[in-house]
């Protein structure tokens, strides 16, 4: 029995990610814990693999633990979207020009170091360059999307471009959007076939990946750090904090700086060839303009409909799981009303982490090495952080990354628990039907 009881879930609907079907990830327990290693990365997730394949390849000895499996955190749980960010633009603007620019470079770096580590690991994980269509949500969304188009394109070449809604059809399959904008670069992946093949990487390196082994007690020794891992006591020379949305309270620094945000995502059935060819004429990556965010994808193979939204009650009670994909359902319904004809395989959620700033931090914290924050956009952006910082710990210029060098902020009264997520939520989606009007 799933719990999974509405009367749109099929009759084997499951409460797992629609990726763990093909790549469930799967921990090995915590017997041969070492007691000393040269480096610890805490959390097995893009960050702390991508670091592991780094830090191996240098030859240093490297041990990876996650609380759980590896890779069962937000980077076998997310949408797969893999893009060149030009959203990032007028967020990274708040730190000016220049730090704009960066911030887009580096998208750009992100996606490239994720095709050359997927193509050097030799790993199969349906990465596929297919771009991404943002629908409006009103005429006056897709004159501000254009007009900041216009603004990127006077810093920097932008191979951005807008798309009227007379034409949105080539594009999409829906009358929701006022047009929307278009980018050619961006890719779709199979997170849990990728973050997978990051662990046989890094194993096949030398590392030594450990699932079920959570780090706890985490403090400076005698020049080196001490912590334990399913209650025995570990060294390590240089320590990796790669636990991102999932950070908990290993850190109070970090508690008061990460903000764990939840996702939800539906799978549908499979649907028939001709409408996924009229709904997702492109087989591409799709949001709309919200700012309560809605994503969606075809599956890797193009037969069924994977659709991301927030979600507030992350308990995972059959209750709250079936409460969360109604709603979610409800966002698909109303891109492609046909769909309701069309049951519902797969509910998941996962966590994200946000920062107060909306951008990602490569930081050090008393000698612990940190990265993450990547609000979402952790795909490409994760991996990319996880080889920089592994170089830092390194010492090479490689490490370096404009990440680094942006003050890392936190709120008064602020200490881990998001009281005011609710709140945000409402007050987002409440100026979005104030657009909508
Ligand atoms: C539902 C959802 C959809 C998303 N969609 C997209 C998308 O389409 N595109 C995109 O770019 N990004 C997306 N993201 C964001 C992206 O998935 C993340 O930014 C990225 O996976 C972060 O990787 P990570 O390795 O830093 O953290 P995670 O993959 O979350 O890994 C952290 C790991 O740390 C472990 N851990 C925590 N505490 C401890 C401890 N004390 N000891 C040991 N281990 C510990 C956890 O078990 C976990 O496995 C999405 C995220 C979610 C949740």
């Amino acid at each position: 029995m799933s719990g999974l009881n509405a009367p749109f879930f099929a009759d084997d609907a499951v409460a797992t990610p629609f990726w763990w079907d093909a790549a469930r990830p799967n921990g090995t327990n915590a017997d041969d814990i070492p007691s000393t290693t040269e480096v610890a990365i805490i959390g097995g997730g893009f960050t702390g693999l991508n670091a592991a394949i780094v830090l191996a390849r240098a030859g240093k000895q490297v041990s990876v633990f996650d609380a759980d499996a590896p890779g069962w955190g937000a980077s076998s749980r997310n949408g797969g979207f893999l893009g060149p960010g030009w959203a990032f633009f007028d967020t990274a603007m708040q730190h000016g020009e220049d730090v704009a620019r960066r911030v887009v470079e580096e998208s750009f770096e992100s996606l490239q170091h994720v095709k050359d580590v997927v193509a050097r690991e030799g790993i199969d994980c349906d990465l596929k360059v297919v771009g991404y269509f943002k629908g409006a949500m009103t005429p006056r969304i897709y004159d501000s999307l254009g007009r900041n188009i216009d603004r990127i394109s006077k810093v920097m070449p932008c191979d951005a471009y807008m798309v009227p809604r007379s034409e949105q059809h080539k594009e999409v399959g829906s009358d929701l959007y006022h047009g929307g904008v278009a980018m050619p670069g961006y890719a779709g992946i199979h997170p849990a076939k990728y973050v997978r093949g990051l662990a046989e990487a890094a194993r096949r390196l030398g590392a030594r990946v450990f699932g079920q082994a959570r780090v706890t007690d985490l403090r400076q020794a005698d020049g080196t750090f001490a912590f334990k891992v399913q209650g025995r006591d570990v060294r390590a020379r240089q320590v990796l904090i790669a636990t991102n949305g999932y950070s908990g309270a290993l850190l109070p620094y970090l508690k008061r700086r990460i903000i764990p945000v939840g996702s939800g995502l539906v799978a549908t059935e499979e649907l028939p060839p001709e409408l996924m060819n009229r709904l997702m004429p492109k087989q591409q990556m799709l949001a709309g303009s919200q700012r309560v965010v809605t994503y969606y994808r075809p599956s890797p193979d193009g037969k069924r409909i994977i659709l991301g939204g927030r979600v507030l009650d992350m308990s995972g009670t059959d209750r709250s799981n079936v409460a969360n994909a109604t709603y979610i359902r409800s966002l698909l319904l109303r891109i492609f009303p046909e769909l309701a004809a069309y049951k519902i395989s797969h509910y998941w959620h996962g966590q994200l982490g946000f920062t107060f700033d909306h951008l990602p931090h490569v930081d050090t914290i008393d000698g612990v090495y940190f990265a993450g924050g990547y609000n979402g956009t952790g795909v490409a952006r994760a991996s990319w952080l996880g080889s920089r910082i592994a170089n830092r710990m390194l010492g090479n210029d490689d490490g370096r990354t404009v990440y680094g060098d942006l003050a890392f902020p936190s709120r008064p009264f602020y200490n881990g628990k998001p009281w005011f997520l609710p709140l945000a939520v409402w007050y987002y989606g409440m100026l979005d039907r104030w657009d909508q009007r």
